[in-house]
């Protein structure tokens, strides 16, 4: 029997003890109550207001949920490409899938958080490669946009150049901000590569159009969410949502994504097996973009100088035998996660057949080595989504700069990590640096200040919570 432990955040997921059982889902969700028994609990606590309009968001995605009778009525509203103001107040947006599995969760959290400040319900075109890696995060409803969708075989083809989409009608002139007869839907391009005219999403005057459309098709692969910061659309209601700028992903994050009971079986098999009875756990996780710019030597040299320098690990001796264990010795588990199993022999090797100068005992594991990203594999992604969450359970937490995977397991650890800096052949100097905050950050922001209407001004400083990003010069990031 579990018993939740008296946290705030604790309150963002109050309705785990209502029923989940009329949304059809076989899934018992076991992680939402037992995650409090792995997971530190999070000293950041959400805002009252906060809470309030999760409760309140619940209520409208129950009422508006696929296969009511308003989502009926919207369906309609749809397929016939006209608004009727008359036929039902429930607006949508839908998220389309784009990339690895920490672009995923970043650009869900980022529309989720777009559907709390615009009124709309999200919903989720997950396919096959995403199906049963997490729980429905709402009560009695669903957030997976159902099969019967009139364009789902679409969307997953919907790209930049697709020329229904909002940047491109705009780019036309097929709409502008005078347009009275609006369709009753428009496509969003929120990835890395979209243009200046996609971008205008961002501007004030886009959204009093876009307010005014019932459904929204949204494809994102990126966290978007830090340019919501500097609109002030928004910006009265992020300051009351989140008086803390720096845990928007922490609290969204652990909101919306519970492991899956499938997936949970396996992280807490792999906890109890490696994890569990060190006294402190250092996840490591290695990402490379660009096996040329980062060659092996140099990225292990890299981890190495890190540890060192920041005294994660001890120094290696050189006697024979391992130190006789002395009073104070601690045991410490270093979790690597990585594609390649080179990092992981490496470490195992020095840490394994060595002694410790200062005879703490050092055990290194490494829950798989997949070699290559696979993402449309759904296999790939629980293997993925496993590593995530045991990451997030570290004491301490070394990431790769601009790997959202690592961004999502700090977000959701609540911990600013220790950043191994971006390797171009030669190790940087220092090789690693904490964070400035654990929010995630987002690669390719618009530089375009809409209230200026240039293009120079830089949008780093416009407010002191939104800064460029300590791993990529030109992002943002909420701090
Ligand atoms: P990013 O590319 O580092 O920003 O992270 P993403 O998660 O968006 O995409 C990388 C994908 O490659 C992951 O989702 C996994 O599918 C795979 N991948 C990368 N690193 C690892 C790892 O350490 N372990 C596992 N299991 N998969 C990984």
């Amino acid at each position: 029997i579990f018993i939740f432990q008296d946290t705030a955040l604790d309150s963002i997921t109050r309705f785990a003890t209502t029923s989940f059982s009329d949304t059809g889902s076989e899934d018992s969700c076991l992680s939402r109550n037992q995650s409090v028994l792995y997971r530190k609990s999070s000293p950041h606590k959400p805002s009252s207001y906060l809470v309030s309009k999760l409760r309140s968001y619940e209520e409208l995605h129950k009422r508006c949920g696929p296969h009511t009778d308003s989502y009926k009525r919207s369906m309609k509203q749809l397929k016939s490409g006209q608004i009727d103001h008359n036929s039902t107040d429930c607006r949508y947006v839908i998220w389309v899938a784009d990339c690895g599995l920490g672009n995923r969760m970043l650009s869900i959290t980022s529309a989720f958080l777009y559907a709390l400040l615009t009124n709309r319900v999200l919903l989720i075109d997950q396919e096959y490669e995403m199906v049963g890696l997490f729980c429905e995060p709402f009560p009695a409803t669903s957030w997976i946009l159902p099969d019967d969708f009139p364009f789902k075989k679409k969307l997953r083809g919907f790209n930049q150049k697709y020329s229904y989409s909002y940047g491109n009608l705009l780019k036309n002139n097929t709409i502008n901000y005078s347009t009275q007869l609006l369709p009753s839907y428009l496509y969003l391009y929120l990835c890395h590569d979209g243009d200046h005219d996609d971008q205008l999403f961002f501007c004030d005057q886009d959204q009093a159009l876009l307010n005014k459309v019932p459904w929204l098709i949204m494809k994102s692969n990126v966290y978007f969410l830090p340019s919501m910061f500097l609109m002030s659309s928004f910006d009265q209601e992020l300051d009351k949502l989140f008086p803390d700028k720096e845990t928007v992903f922490h609290h969204l994050g652990r909101y919306l994504f519970h492991p899956s009971d499938r997936v949970w079986e396996l992280i807490t098999k792999y906890y109890h097996d490696h994890l569990a009875k060190a006294e402190k756990r250092i996840g490591i996780q290695i990402r490379i973009f660009d096996a040329k710019t980062s060659p092996f030597e140099s990225v292990m040299e890299q981890i190495l100088a890190c540890t060192k320098k920041e005294k994660l690990l001890p120094e290696v001796g050189t006697g024979k035998s391992v130190a006789s264990p002395s009073k104070n010795q601690t045991s410490k588990v270093v979790l690597v996660t990585s594609l390649s199993r080179d990092y992981f022999e490496k470490l195992n090797k020095m840490y394994g057949e060595h002694p410790m100068k200062t005879g703490e005992v050092v055990a290194v594991y490494q829950p798989s080595h997949e070699r290559e990203q696979q993402t449309w594999e759904n296999s790939h992604n629980v293997q993925a989504w496993v590593e995530i969450y045991l990451l997030s359970l570290s004491d301490e937490l070394v990431t790769s700069a601009w790997s959202t995977f690592g961004y999502v397991a700090q977000g959701l650890r609540g911990m600013r990590p220790l950043i191994l800096y971006k390797i171009d052949r030669t190790i940087p100097d220092p090789p690693c640096g904490r964070g400035v905050s654990m929010e995630p950050c987002y690669h390719a922001p618009p530089i375009f200040d809409c209230k200026a209407q240039s293009t120079t001004v830089d949008i780093g400083g416009l407010v002191p919570h939104v800064r460029h990003c300590e791993d990529i010069s030109w992002g943002l990031k909420l701090v």
